[in-house]
């Protein structure tokens, strides 16, 4: 009884010296407080030394704390815990009294432990602590623990407040921004400063940053590294850990989870082998998922404004195709604006009228129009039927295409519409893997929403061409040459109509037949164009009367193109006829005539033409009077 009120006395003054470290003004680090508190034992029980080992759960060891940096070092090399640890099975009642002949006396040990485990021991060495009395060590290693467990808790909190503060930082940065850069570039600050010994990487599956200064690296997920530690948190969502054993390294990989997945791994590197405990564990878990969410919204804004902006581009690509523009104008627009939304080198759309032969569409870009990308369209083509699908290649160079082509990433689409037209739509550029999937798909939605509109301009200008063009010999029509007279009646200073008739054209029908008939009518025809080039129009007027019209030629001019016919004609037709022609030439300085009036003219002439012998050219008085 008078022991323990001993004791009790003893411990209250303890417990007062120690009271002062808590209340001390200077701050102390744990480390720094622990060794106070040993200085403080050992003063107070009269021991020559002492020292606190308590377990770094990082390490997964016993430090020891102790003021005598010579007795520190002895006792790390010679005198190791875990012997004594595998010795006892009860840790908590543990006492002992250790011989360790090396630092030259015997040591008194007591474990110390909190809620049953065994979290440090007080080690004390000289004559007074051998001899101390039992209960009164224990009741010092139970005011040490609580003296620990306190200001453990103490200096805990502490780093949980700091870390909490650093976290609400980026947490704050992250709500208030879709800047993926500005949020990650946080994670990693925070991380840097709550471990400063230890590494980062973010493993991300796609290009989301683009800023060098982040720890990026590229997360590679191939069948044979499916075992590693850094695909299995990407693939399962679970943390997991590695130690490296050539670089002596622990690693921890958290997954980088959003709502809807995993956008990549945080990667954490220490210096030497470590043990990760739970709560820091969860800390990086908590700032892994930070991130991944982080991710996950840049993703999303980034696909709903690609969406809005990949639908604008239909839409108003849709709205000026189906205006009245030309088809050349259609084609043209439309490689414009591939050029422009997929960054292309070079748009091409292909028709097939007849299956073997293309036909490069107008407004396609310059490669396309030059023969040299025949080689090319022949293999897109070939390998659409062979798939019945678009094409999406990568690296040309890997093809087996003939030619070497300038080209090395390409994006084919065929165009289908009602079997109305069956064509290609081919957008290409220098350098390989430059299309990503997504322009891809925007592209067969383009084409898909532009062949209608091709298909439309193409059929219109079709039936166009049949209205001002004869069956027969593919002259112009007699509408539309008188269409033109008119307009260049109006607006021109001189011009020339001469009338053609292909003399005793009955007995061509008569002796050979009305298919040889048509035939001849053809060479005719034929001659007549090959002549008058691009020097003016000509149309076939009627049965086997055909008409040129040329403006702006001076009569004589006219007289010898039409001379020059007329030879042709007698000369190389078979079987061979000849023509009478009459011409009706004006000039807006002897009077402007009508259309009718130079019909007319040029009709009297072919009449004088024919009644004067025929196969001759007889030129009309010129227009004097306007009727
Ligand atoms: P002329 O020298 O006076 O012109 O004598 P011609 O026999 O040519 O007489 P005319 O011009 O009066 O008759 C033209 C004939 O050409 C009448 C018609 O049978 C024939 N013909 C008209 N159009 C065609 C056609 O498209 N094909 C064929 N095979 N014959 C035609
Ligand atoms: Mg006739
Ligand atoms: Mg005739």
């Amino acid at each position: 009884m008078i022991v323990q009120s001993l004791i009790k006395k003893r411990m209250e003054k303890l417990q007062s010296r120690l009271f002062r470290y808590f209340v001390s003004e200077s701050p102390y680090t744990y480390e720094q407080f622990v060794v106070n508190l040993t200085d403080e034992i050992k003063k107070f029980s009269g021991a020559s030394f002492c020292a606190i080992y308590l377990l770094d759960e990082w390490k997964g060891w016993f430090q020891i704390h102790s003021k005598d940096r010579y007795m520190r070092e002895s006792l790390r090399s010679h005198f190791s815990l875990h012997d004594l640890y595998t010795q006892t099975p009860n840790q908590s009642d543990l006492q002992h009294i250790i011989n360790v002949k090396e630092v030259g006396s015997s040591l008194r040990v007591t474990s110390l432990h909190s809620g049953g485990n065994v979290f440090g021991y007080l080690v004390l060495k000289g004559v007074a602590a051998i001899h101390m009395q039992e209960d009164l060590l224990h009741a010092i290693g139970s005011e040490v623990t609580k003296c620990i467990k306190k200001i453990e808790g103490f200096y805990t909190s502490m780093e949980e407040e700091k870390k909490y503060e650093l976290l609400y930082k980026v947490t704050s940065h992250f709500h208030s921004s879709i800047d993926t850069d500005g949020v990650l570039k946080e994670i990693i600050e925070t991380l840097r400063k709550t471990y400063r010994d230890f590494q980062y990487y973010l493993l991300l599956s796609n290009d989301y940053t683009k800023d060098n200064d982040l720890p990026v690296r590229e997360l590679t997920y191939d069948i044979d590294f499916e075992s590693s530690a850094s695909t299995q948190a990407y693939l399962t969502g679970e943390v997991q850990m590695e130690d490296h054993l050539v670089e002596k390294r622990s690693i921890l990989y958290a997954p980088l989870k959003g709502k809807q997945g995993i956008y990549g791994v945080l990667k954490v590197v220490t210096p030497g082998y470590l043990h990760f405990p739970k709560k820091d564990i969860e800390f990086f878990i908590f700032i892994a998922n930070t991130a991944g969410k982080a991710l996950e919204n840049a993703q999303l804004y980034q696909q709903s404004r690609k969406l809005n902006s990949d639908l604008q581009l239909i839409n108003s690509t849709s709205q000026k195709l189906n205006s009245n523009m030309r088809l050349t104008e259609k084609i043209r627009y439309m490689a414009y604006k591939i050029q422009q939304s997929f960054d292309a080198g070079e748009v091409g759309f292909v028709t097939y009228e007849e299956p073997a032969i293309p036909n490069v569409l107008e407004g396609s870009t310059e490669y396309f129009a030059s023969s040299d990308s025949r080689p090319l369209i022949h293999y897109v083509k070939e390998s659409i039927s062979h798939q019945e699908g678009p094409l999406f290649i990568g690296d040309l160079d890997a093809k087996p295409i003939e030619h070497v082509l300038p080209y090395r990433s390409l994006m084919a689409v065929p165009m289908k519409d009602h079997e109305h037209i069956s064509g290609l739509a081919i957008v290409l550029q220098k350098d390989p893997y430059f299309f990503t999937f997504e322009s891809f798909k925007l592209l067969q939605s383009l084409v898909a929403h532009s062949t209608l509109a091709f298909a439309n301009s193409i059929l219109r200008e079709k039936l166009e061409k049949a209205v001002i063009t004869d069956y027969l010999t593919k002259l112009h029509s007699r509408v539309h040459l008188d269409q033109c007279v008119e307009k260049h009646v109006k607006n021109d200073e001189q011009g020339s109509l001469i009338l053609f008739d292909i003399d005793n054209f009955k007995n061509i029908n008569d002796t050979y037949g009305h298919q040889v008939g048509d035939e001849v009518i053809c060479q005719v025809a034929d001659i007549i164009k090959a002549v008058i080039g691009n020097h003016g129009l000509s149309a076939r007027w009627g049965g086997e009367e055909l008409a040129v019209y040329l403006p702006m030629l001076p009569s004589e001019k006219a007289h010898d193109l039409t001379e020059m016919i007329r030879e042709k004609i007698a000369m190389s037709t078979s079987p061979a006829v000849t023509v009478s022609c009459g011409i009706a030439p004006w000039k807006a300085e002897w009077v402007r005539p009508t259309r009718k009036q130079i019909v007319q003219q040029a009709d009297q002439a072919l009449y004088k033409a024919k009644s004067s012998g025929r196969n001759r050219i007889v030129t009309a008085h010129p227009i004097k009077e306007r009727s």
